[in-house]
């Protein structure tokens, strides 16, 4: 890149919320660019979460997060139908595991009403055990969320930044943003891959965003990385439960739950570790042992099955207690840092609200010809017909009947769609996240060597 580079908006960071913003700023006559620093798009907190698709019954009433978590439910359930996002609408229901807990359900189903989300409502005993024989025994008391779902997160980013690309916004990966420097009339960026001028710059650095509100001139507010540690169980521990099996929340956690993933797993976690390192997504002994004493008491069978993998990530807490999003319209900078628990929810959302206040800001947002064209994703959903059982999609190219993992069956032409896409995997990890090949119980063992080759040849 040379100081030729000069865009109307640069967003830093093409995670679930930049790659969200730039699909919103694809919409109109604008040039501009997502960067990041990774090799892929949604490889920070974006690519390790639980993949709840909350309704929002728990957040803060009258903070931000609680207005976008609960309009982004709204956008990204319609947008996940449009696009081909496996999301499934299990439902979720909270358990309280002691009195104490028990007498806190009233005011989970009055907060909820307070957040507008107002279908929560308590269950008795009988009807829970009905819902969900194998819990363990001993609940005093629940709540059932009817609408909290399960997502694929990973096709979320790569939609959004599908679409952006699609219709021209350009994305540049493993390129860091270094230095923030302005003149009279732009940002200068300076890279590790050369500099580029803005008129307006997006700060959407998740882990790494206060430390890029620092160099914009800003200290709002500190990231304080909050690990999360998660164990994956394989497909056969998925008919022990049919929804999301949530605790009682206190005010620094949503604490640890149980819940199904839309490729046939089930998830246990999270951890919440105040943790100093931005790059800690390791997974500790404690961590697990913590998370198998929880599951005892949630889903005791869930104990006897084998588990498929373990992973960690890293929230953006901060000091404060809702998003950090600012628009500072003179210096033609908005800072969307603070994104903790929730921004695989918000993301429409949080899009949608900052280029409005960059809008009322200043920039100029005239409409481009034509509308971004909604993406197809690859179908991931366990539950959907997928392209090795697709005898259409077989019919019309053989290389969907040949399966080269077989733990998932993914097949040798999902493989190479990958590969090809708009925005291409470039390595297996995106493959993995495109395709899930080499995701199922072997890891690869079996059938890494042949998704490598197949990769090799492109
Ligand atoms: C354990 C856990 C469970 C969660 N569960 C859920 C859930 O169930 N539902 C939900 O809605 N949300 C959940 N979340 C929250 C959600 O994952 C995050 O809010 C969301 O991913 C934040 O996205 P982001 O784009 O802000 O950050 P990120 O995905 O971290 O993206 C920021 C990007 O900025 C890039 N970057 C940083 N600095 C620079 C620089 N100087 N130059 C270039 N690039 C840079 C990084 O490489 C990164 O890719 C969970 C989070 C965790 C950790």
């Amino acid at each position: 890149m040379t100081d030729d580079h000069t865009y109307d908006v640069v967003i830093i960071g093409a995670g679930v919320v930049g790659t969200a913003i730039g699909r919103q700023l694809a919409r109109y006559r604008l040039r501009t660019v997502m960067l990041d620093r990774c090799t892929d798009v949604g490889m920070g907190t974006s690519k390790a979460n639980t993949a709840i698709l909350h309704t929002g019954f728990d957040t803060r009433p009258g903070s931000l997060e609680s207005a976008l978590v609960r309009r982004g439910h709204e956008l990204l359930t319609a947008y996940a139908g449009r696009a081909g996002i496996a999301l499934e609408k299990t439902g979720a229901v909270l358990v309280a595991w002691d009195a104490e807990q028990a007498v806190r359900l009233d005011d989970v189903v009055t907060k909820s009403k307070a957040n507008g989300y107002l279908r929560a409502h308590r269950i008795t005993l009988e009807e829970l055990y009905r819902r969900e024989p194998a819990l363990g025994g001993g609940a005093m008391g629940a709540v059932v969320i009817p609408d909290e779902s399960i997502i694929c997160p990973w096709s979320t980013s790569i939609a959004y930044a599908t679409e952006a690309v699609g219709a021209g916004v350009e994305l540049r990966l493993g390129v860091e943003v270094t230095a923030v420097t302005r003149d009279a009339d732009a940002w200068l960026l300076r890279t590790t891959s050369g500099s580029l001028r803005s008129d307006w710059v997006v700060n959407a650095a998740g882990l790494g965003s206060d430390l890029l509100n620092h160099q914009f001139g800003h200290d709002e507010f500190t990231v304080a990385p909050r690990r999360g540690q998660l164990i994956v169980f394989d497909k056969m521990a998925r008919p022990l439960l049919s929804s999301i099996l949530l605790p009682v929340p206190t005010e620094r956690t949503k604490g640890v739950l149980v819940a199904p993933t839309v490729y046939g797993n089930v998830l246990l976690g999270p951890t919440a570790e105040d943790v100093p390192d931005r790059q800690d997504t390791a997974t500790t002994a404690v961590g697990i042992h913590g998370l198998f004493d929880a599951a005892r008491r949630i889903l005791p069978d869930l104990i006897n099955e084998e588990v498929t993998a373990t992973y960690a990530g890293l929230r953006a807490a901060t000091e404060h207690p809702d998003y950090q999003i600012t628009t500072h319209d003179r210096e033609h900078y908005a800072c969307v840092g603070g994104i903790r628990s929730t921004g695989l929810t918000a993301s429409l959302a949080i899009a949608e609200h900052v280029v409005d206040g960059m809008g009322a800001g200043g920039l100029s947002l005239a409409e481009a010809d034509h509308e971004p064209a909604v993406p197809h994703m690859p179908q991931l959903a366990e539950r959907a017909t997928r392209a090795f059982e697709d005898t259409r999609m077989i019919e019309d190219d053989p290389a969907y009947g040949h399966i080269i993992c077989f733990c998932e069956r993914v097949t040798e032409g999902e493989v190479r769609d990958a590969l090809r896409a708009p925005v291409p995997a470039v390595d297996l990890g995106g493959v993995r996240r495109r395709t899930r090949a080499t995701n199922g119980r072997c890891q690869g063992f079996f059938c890494g060597a042949a998704v490598a080759a197949q990769f090799a040849s492109g």
